[in-house]
């Protein structure tokens, strides 16, 4: 694993990260000119993890603490990873979706705290994001250019309804309505995963850092005096941002239909889709979300991205400590009351 410290002291998205390397991206600097510019307490590390590649940042003034405490994050995340993981034959997520349909499956605390705020979280956003989507996921497949048949779709949309997921706090046991119901954690998993290395970090009294899981970015701190600032990619356009996003503390996730998408027939089809029409939601194109926690920020961008820019804006306006840009399909910005305090577009 390489092991180095960064000259730059931005976090980005994946699509923005590209844009360092040819110089064409700036930190926000807020900072006063006095302050230590020094880079050599910035350390960087990059694993890819959970199908995306996660990159953590930390400011430390001892470099044998700072890769410490990374290493620990990302056993985290591994961790977390074979857990949820609903390819793993043997993580505890797959026992749910191959026996829960024959009586309740006993889990650890873990698995069902994601899944009961997964739960919640479809719920909130009224099933845009709904936890049993992956009832029907495996009829699209991005890399094969797999397009299901209309008949195929109706056929399955009704094994996507999280209200038929049973929770028993008593015994910790999740259930499912029948053999084709499945609960898929890809929408909210990776920043559950952001969210347990930043607190693995934390726990190592690391103040200033970036766990970045391919998008999902939980910041803490700031570096070297600086708020850290997480460039919002263009959807268009990868070689342009839409603008930056400045935190000290707190969640900001990117959902788009950019990252993973094929064209054919003159559509384009990718991995965002509405439950209830079994296809990919077409009124948005990204969507970022500023919330305390990477879990919560990851799901509702894509429960948001689902709903489009009038039920999505009403609703993040609505939740408490939660805000939200959505780009609509005529890339027009749409944005929650407070997001300005966090956002800078790009000129
Ligand atoms: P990314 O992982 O690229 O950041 P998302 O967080 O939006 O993107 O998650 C997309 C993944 O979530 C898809 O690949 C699919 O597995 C799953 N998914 C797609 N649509 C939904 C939906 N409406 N509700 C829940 N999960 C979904
Ligand atoms: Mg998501």
């Amino acid at each position: 694993m390489s092991w180095r410290t960064t000259g730059y002291l931005c976090a980005l998205t994946a699509v923005a990260v590209a844009l360092i390397g040819v110089g064409r991206f700036n930190c926000s600097s807020t900072s006063s000119p006095s302050e230590p510019t020094s880079t050599d307490r910035v350390f960087e590390r990059t694993q890819p993890l959970m199908g995306t590649n996660f990159e953590i940042q930390v400011v430390h003034d001892d470099a044998a603490k700072a890769a410490e405490a990374i290493d620990a994050a990302f056993e985290e995340i591994e961790r977390v990873e074979s857990l949820i993981s609903e390819w793993r034959d043997d993580s505890e997520l797959t026992a749910v979706n191959r026996r829960g349909a024959e009586g309740p499956v006993e889990v650890g605390e873990e698995l069902f705290e994601v899944v009961h705020r997964g739960i919640e979280l479809s719920a909130r956003t009224d099933g845009a994001f709904d936890l049993t989507f992956a009832s029907c996921g495996h009829l699209w497949s991005m890399s094969k250019r797999q397009v299901p048949s209309k008949r195929e779709i109706d056929d399955c949309l009704p094994h996507i309804d999280y209200r038929q997921v049973e929770l028993r706090e008593d015994d910790r046991s999740i259930a499912l309505p029948d053999d084709d119901t499945e609960i898929g954690l890809g929408a909210i998993g990776k920043g559950y995963g952001v969210d347990r290395g930043a607190e693995v970090l934390s726990k190592h009294h690391i103040d200033d850092f970036v766990v970045d899981g391919g998008g999902d970015l939980r910041v803490e701190g700031s570096s070297i005096g600086r708020p850290w600032s997480v460039g919002i990619a263009h959807p268009r356009d990868a070689q342009r941002l839409l603008g930056e996003v400045t935190l000290s503390e707190g969640a900001v996730v990117t959902s788009g239909d950019y990252e993973r998408y094929f064209e054919a027939d003159g559509q384009r089809y990718h991995h965002i889709i509405d439950p209830e029409t079994g296809f990919p939601a077409t009124t948005s194109t990204s969507v970022t979300v500023i919330a305390d926690d990477a879990t919560t920020a990851d799901a509702l961008a894509t429960g948001l991205f689902v709903l489009g820019a009038a039920d999505g804006i009403e609703l993040a306006d609505e939740l408490d400590g939660v805000e939200a840009m959505i780009v609509d399909d005529e890339l027009k910005r749409h944005q929650s009351a407070q997001f300005d305090r966090y956002f800078r577009p790009a000129h």
